[in-house]
């Protein structure tokens, strides 16, 4: 008998022989082994199954029922003994550009659970939408989850469009994921990216003027005022509101994407670089943020970054940097050379929202995680992403993450120890009736293979959303971060 698993187990040791499908299943912990790390002992009598903690005996079972999908009955003897090669294995869902129900997102997160990603990179706030109910800031829900329109690439709706999840969904996710082992990070983007919150509350910027929630993607002038006192007052109240409903470890504060337009020209941001020292606005935005991450770190939890926080030079090694584009001037490398932590999702392997000719399932299976110009141990981790911008429906979502993320969980667990492409490709058709069991439409074989007509087809579907004009705009943007 054969087994067939994702992600591919450090050490399968089969035995002749054959353990019933109905054969007892013991659990329990041995703080020996690796937080992550499992035991399975399969044999007539029973199953056994030892986590280094629970969330090793989780992805145990999590092992087991893929085991048992393969089987279709009686379950092989043997030993499996297996761990993560990297700790930070995360998945991302963009709840702002488009509002995915809370069955959807849970549905996602069950996906993810049975490939042992561990983290849900949870982007609640953007320029289209706030997505959490707020105690402390009411206009957020009220205001910032509500936008005119829906008019992103080739799709142009006037209806009006919006959504958030109450505190008892945000409450009733939490513990959903952790029972399954995946720790919430919400993403609160400061200081660009906040048109929604500016729409609620208009002084937080450098100007006050009015601001919309936008109707279309890109990148916006207004940015939260880094000179302001009342801009950070705002964030720690908002902060603690926030962190009263995720109890995790890690919280990810943006810091993408900001236009400094707004900074050049504003009184209140010139004067704190004169109180502050600093030489440009680039070094505004690291100063901005090592704020907002001390202020964190006296909650006990730790900040999460995009890597244009680092461009200024003075973003403080203990924030945990995700690369994704442009490490311009080598500074993720740099980072990571202070002692900083780096979690990589480069578009080109990690950014799944692309159609599966542009990054193809091969990209995401063979990213590098061990890149040469970063020092051995600065990388946590990846992460799998799909922006929303062009993902409006639960379906559209699941074949864009589907299999890709089931890739990306496996190159973080299996590091260096991965496969070829084929060999994996070869286990993803076997067990490709795992994501139906999950209730997930995932991209069928034929069509994540970049030449087939399906991707073909998808391809120039996806190509509609990029007007000239749009990528004029986007490139101006571009400019000024
Ligand atoms: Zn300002």
């Amino acid at each position: 008998m054969k087994t067939v698993l994702i992600p591919l187990p450090k050490t399968v040791d089969l035995h002749p022989g054959a353990c019933p499908a109905d054969a007892p299943v013991t659990r329990r912990t041995d703080p020996a082994l690796g937080p992550e790390a499992y035991r399975m002992e399969l044999s007539p009598a029973g199953i056994v199954l030892t986590g280094g903690s629970d969330r090793g005996v989780l992805w145990a079972e999590q092992t087991l029922l893929q085991l048992r999908l393969g089987s279709g009955g009686a379950l092989p003897c043997g030993v499996i003994e297996d761990e993560p090669a990297y700790p930070w294995r995360s998945f991302h869902l963009d709840c702002s550009r488009h509002f995915f129900s809370l069955q959807e997102v849970k549905k996602m997160v069950r996906a993810a659970a049975c490939f042992k990603l561990n983290r849900l990179h949870w982007h609640i706030s953007d320029d289209q939408g706030w997505r959490i109910e707020s105690k402390a800031f009411p206009k957020l829900h009220e205001i910032g989850s509500q936008r005119a329109g829906d008019t992103f690439g080739n799709f142009d709706s006037h209806e009006p469009y919006g959504g958030y999840y109450t505190r008892d969904e945000v409450r009733e996710l939490v513990t959903y994921c952790k029972e399954l082992g995946i720790e919430v990070v919400p993403e609160i983007d400061v200081p660009g990216h906040v048109s929604a919150i500016l729409a609620a509350y208009p002084d937080l910027s450098c100007t006050g003027a009015p601001v919309a929630v936008q109707t279309e993607g890109g990148i916006f002038p207004d940015i939260l005022c880094a000179g302001k006192e009342s801009v950070f007052a705002f964030l720690e109240a908002l902060l603690d509101d926030v962190l009263e409903l995720f109890p995790g470890d890690t919280v990810h504060i943006g810091g993408d994407e900001a236009p400094k337009t707004r900074w050049k020209e504003c009184p209140h941001c010139q004067e704190r670089m004169r109180q502050e020292g600093l030489e440009n606005l680039q070094q505004l935005q690291g100063w901005f943020l090592n704020r907002v991450a001390a202020f964190l770190k006296t909650r006990d939890k730790r900040a999460v970054v995009w890597n244009e926080a680092a461009y200024g030079g003075n973003l403080d090694p203990e924030l945990l940097l995700q690369f994704w584009f442009q490490d311009r001037d080598g500074q993720v490398r740099r980072h990571a050379e202070k002692g900083g932590q780096v979690i990589l999702s480069p578009i080109r392997s990690a950014y799944c929202d692309y159609p599966h000719a542009a990054i193809t399932l091969e990209n995401v299976y063979t990213q590098d995680l061990a890149p040469e110009d970063l020092p051995a141990g600065a990388v946590l981790g990846t992460e799998c992403l799909a922006w929303a911008e062009y993902l409006r429906t639960d379906r559209e979502l699941e074949r864009k993450a589907w299999p890709r993320y089931a890739a990306s969980a496996e190159a973080g667990w299996c590091g260096p120890r991965r496969e070829d492409f084929p060999a994996f490709q070869a286990r993803l058709r076997e067990l490709f009736p795992l994501f139906a069991q999950l209730g997930v439409d995932a991209t069928e074989p034929d069509s994540w293979n970049p030449a087939s007509p399906g991707a073909q087809a998808e391809m120039e579907a996806f190509k509609e959303n990029f007007t000239p004009e749009l990528m004029a705009r986007y490139r101006s943007a571009q400019q000024d971060i």
